[in-house]
């Protein structure tokens, strides 16, 4: 049995109680602008080769994140997925257990 409880996960739930800067928080990243919801700095996913680059742009309040140097975007699961170097699903239990939650289950 690989497939352990893996459509058990409530995304949703999740992403309620974890938002995008948790996610940035964990691996350290600091934008190299902030304008109210809206972070600008170096893409943490394809790393931006100059550190003053802007490519990549994250807005808190709708926990979204875009990049214009390699088109990465979507909400903070899909973030969470592509710096951990997971899949979504494995990306959201590795984001509960690094934060202390419960992986809600439904
Ligand atoms: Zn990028």
């Amino acid at each position: 049995m690989h497939q352990r409880n893996n459509n058990f996960i409530d995304f949703e739930l999740v992403r309620r109680e974890a938002s995008i800067e948790q996610v940035l928080e964990l691996v350290g990243y600091k934008p190299l602008t902030v304008s109210g919801p809206q972070w600008r700095g170096p893409c943490p996913i394809h790393k931006s080769s100059s550190p003053r680059s802007r490519s990549f742009s994250v807005n808190l309040e709708r926990n979204a994140f875009q990049c214009f140097g390699c088109s990465a975007k979507g909400n903070q699961l899909d973030l969470a997925a592509a710096l951990f170097g997971l899949s979504v699903y494995e990306a959201a239990i590795e984001l509960c257990r690094q934060l202390g939650l419960e992986p809600p289950t439904k």
